[in-house]
């Protein structure tokens, strides 16, 4: 596995590349969420690029920029032992300059749900997933489906700025107890980490819900918040896959997001029906 730091390095390491790339973007502290695109990059390509970078453009004044985890040699053992070929590694200088041009997020989809308690934030998710793309030039790029509002703005992008390369979008892993995997998490207390099992458990009712028959997303969204009382709640919302609201869920065609706040760590989650 090559370590790289720099833009130029890695340029020159795939300027004679005619071998399909997947590229898996990522904040480090890998955890088996991680691992599972990883993977999936593994078995669909010829080489895999992971890239490590704490996006300072996507938190917001007062989030938690300079305590987000950091296990940089853990996160190189991870890669190297489920076969990444390049290990991207830049630093923020190296990604951004003085005077920024930036890729702004949708007016309605870039600002609602997670776009509405941080707006901006997804403007810099955009802008440096932009960067690493053409940096990279992959075949495939890799995301999780727990991120799913990011994931619908990137495949939109992608789509808009006609980009040459493909979204694969990746199940959710899940700790054994329905808790979604999150860097995050390390945030949480014994407690708290209790407490954060009300979202999958709220998501879990609602697929019950769903599977007795009862379609009608205001009686499934009050079910859902009564198990989250008293987290603090940012939304429960159903959506279908464009993103846009609905009465009534539609199987093969829906997703149910969540963000609340447990202590100060914001977790979210969803399924996709
Ligand atoms: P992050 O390091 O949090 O920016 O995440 C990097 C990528 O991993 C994003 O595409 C996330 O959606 C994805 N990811 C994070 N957690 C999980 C999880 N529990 N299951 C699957 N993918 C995940």
């Amino acid at each position: 596995m090559k370590i790289i730091s720099t833009p130029l390095e890695l340029k020159n390491i795939l300027r004679e590349n005619t071998k399909t790339i997947g590229f898996v973007p990522t904040m480090g502290a890998l955890h088996e969420g991680h691992i599972s695109l990883i993977k999936k990059a593994r078995e669909e390509n010829d080489l895999v690029i992971v890239s490590i970078f704490v996006n300072p453009t996507q938190f917001l004044k007062g989030e938690d920029l300079d305590k987000y985890p950091k296990k940089d040699e853990a996160d190189k053992v991870i890669c190297e032992l489920c076969g990444v070929d390049i290990l991207f590694f830049p630093k923020a200088d190296d990604i951004y300059g003085r005077d920024e041009v930036s890729i702004v997020a949708p007016n309605v989809r870039g600002f609602v749900l997670e776009g509405a308690s941080r707006p901006s934030h997804f403007n810099g998710v955009l802008t440096v997933v932009m960067k690493l793309l053409n940096m990279v030039s992959p075949t495939k790029a890799y995301f999780g489906k727990k991120d799913a509002q990011q994931l619908n703005l990137i495949s939109l992008m992608v789509k808009q700025f006609f980009m040459n390369v493909e979204v694969v979008a990746v199940d959710t892993v899940r700790e054994k107890d329905g808790l979604a995997l999150s860097s995050r998490n390390v945030y949480l207390s014994q407690e708290q980490r209790k407490e954060a099992l009300k979202i999958s458990a709220s998501l879990k009712e609602a697929s019950d819900m769903i599977s007795k028959g009862i379609l009608d997303t205001k009686q499934i969204k009050s079910k859902m918040m009564d198990i989250l009382s008293p987290l603090e709640i940012f939304y429960v919302e159903i959506l279908n896959r464009d993103f846009e609201y609905i009465y009534n869920v539609e199987i093969g065609n829906s997703i149910i997001l969540v963000e609340v706040k447990v202590g100060s760590t914001r977790l979210l989650d969803n399924i996709w029906l």
